[in-house]
């Protein structure tokens, strides 16, 4: 008796004692975007579900969970807070499934590989029985992994341990989101297509992002973690002369979506990490895709970080860690009617690659740069870029057209590296 009125006096202790001093512990899933954080405080701003009676807050701890919380996507104003690890390839009864319990009509990857050959079948767009039962799989895959989130939510992990496995998180023409403090992790695709190229290799192309915003408008992305962990495309093998890829973008941007804040993040261990704008074509991006990227640690990426056509994107206080051994493409693409407005960036390199190798343009005209460190070394990265391309890529220009004027205090390029080397990333909220 005596002891267990001890245990009790020095749990309630340890209780008063670490609340206050545990950051984490600050129930942050009714903040909101400060008004001048980037282009998400533009117009109404940015609240998620900040509004949320009492019966739309939800704890979860698995996928069944959270899709009850996500609610088919509504509206109504609600916080989700994710506690642990919540895997999204689970059945009803919370059972893992992995990709021969997606695989029917007799999908099988060696059958094919047989069909699609190129050398026997030629270039010509994969379609007949594996084909389709490789589309038969991959919705099967689909509707467990594709987790909608509609307007007027807001998505946090709980405490510093918040893990999404094999999720894709999608907004889709909704407005007003904010998903915060969440290590998404291998949104890993178990029947990726082959898409055939006339006349030269094709590419195996896949379905998943970490976070895919697709007509979305007001959106705050901030301390998330979004990798491939556990399933590097490094480490698949390569079929039809290319690397068969098991992952889309960490966070793609596309078809129109507007007004997103992307800050404190950290986006790893992955080949195409971030596409603003999915086609040279797609003139409904035009006056939109308007994207601030700000504090975010971009490691192990090889490319788009980010990709951008058509839009307004202000790029400050980056830091990019491009590891020695690992493939790397670039960092800034530079495409169609883009104005990246890039300040105070910083890249860290091995020897082999070069200020000069940063930034590629795919029809692009113009790029915004100041305050850029390379190596710890200012650099120019336009007048680098113009000085390197002379002969393929017409000359970029300085001037975008835009000056952004929503952000919040811009930091020099070297206390941004050491700040965003500290604090960016889920868990890792101050
Ligand atoms: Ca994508």
């Amino acid at each position: 008796m005596r002891r267990l009125r001890q245990i009790a006096v020095t749990t309630a202790v340890v209780g008063v004692l670490c609340v206050p001093a545990h950051a984490e512990t600050r129930d942050i899933g009714r903040d909101t975007l400060a008004a001048d954080d980037g282009w998400a405080a533009y117009g109404t701003g940015t609240t998620g579900g900040a509004a949320a009676d009492d019966a739309h807050v939800f704890t979860v701890t698995d996928r069944a969970g959270l899709v009850r919380a996500l609610d088919g996507g509504s509206d109504t104003p609600k916080i989700i807070r994710i506690a642990g690890t919540v895997d999204a390839d689970t059945d009803d009864d919370g059972d893992h499934l992995d990709c021969a319990d997606y695989a029917t009509d007799g999908y099988l990857l060696r059958k094919y590989l047989t069909a699609y050959d190129p050398r026997t079948w030629g270039a010509a767009r994969p379609s007949g029985p594996q084909e389709e039962a490789r589309q038969a799989s991959a919705a099967k895959q689909a509707e467990r992994v594709v987790l909608t989130v509609g307007s007027n939510t807001t998505i946090v992990g709980l405490g510093k341990g918040a893990v999404l496995k094999g999720a894709s998180l999608q907004v889709r023409n909704a407005d007003n989101v904010i998903l915060r403090n969440l290590d998404l992790r291998d949104a890993y695709d178990c029947f990726p297509v082959w898409q055939p190229n006339t006349g030269g290799l094709g590419d195996w192309k896949t379905a998943y992002d970490n976070i895919w915003l697709s007509g979305a408008t007001h959106v705050w992305v901030d301390h998330i973690t979004a990798s491939d962990r556990g399933h590097p495309d490094s480490a698949e093998p390569t079929y039809f002369a290319r690397n068969y890829l098991r992952h889309d973008g960490l966070l793609d941007i596309t078809n129109a979506s507007d007004l997103v804040t992307v800050s404190w993040s950290r986006f790893a261990d992955h080949d195409k990490a971030m596409l603003i704008g999915s086609g040279d074509t797609a003139t409904g991006d035009r006056g939109r895709l308007r994207v601030t990227l700000h504090h975010n640690q971009f490691e192990s990426v090889v490319q788009r970080a980010p990709r951008v056509r058509f839009g307004q994107v202000h790029v400050y206080d980056n830091r990019y860690v491009v590891p020695d051994g690992g493939e790397y493409r670039y960092s800034l693409g530079v495409s169609t009617e883009s104005a990246v407005y890039a300040e105070n960036n910083s890249f860290h390199t091995p020897g082999h690659v070069e200020a000069a190798d940063l930034v590629k343009s795919w029809n692009g005209t113009a790029l915004h740069q100041t305050g850029t460190l390379f190596n710890g070394w200012p650099v120019d990265l336009l007048a680098i870029y113009d000085a390197y391309n002379s002969g393929s890529e017409r000359d970029l220009t300085a001037d975008v057209g835009w000056t952004p004027t929503l952000h919040g205090k811009i930091d020099s390029a070297g206390t941004a590296d050491r700040e965003v080397a500290r604090g960016a990333g889920a868990g890792r909220m101050l």
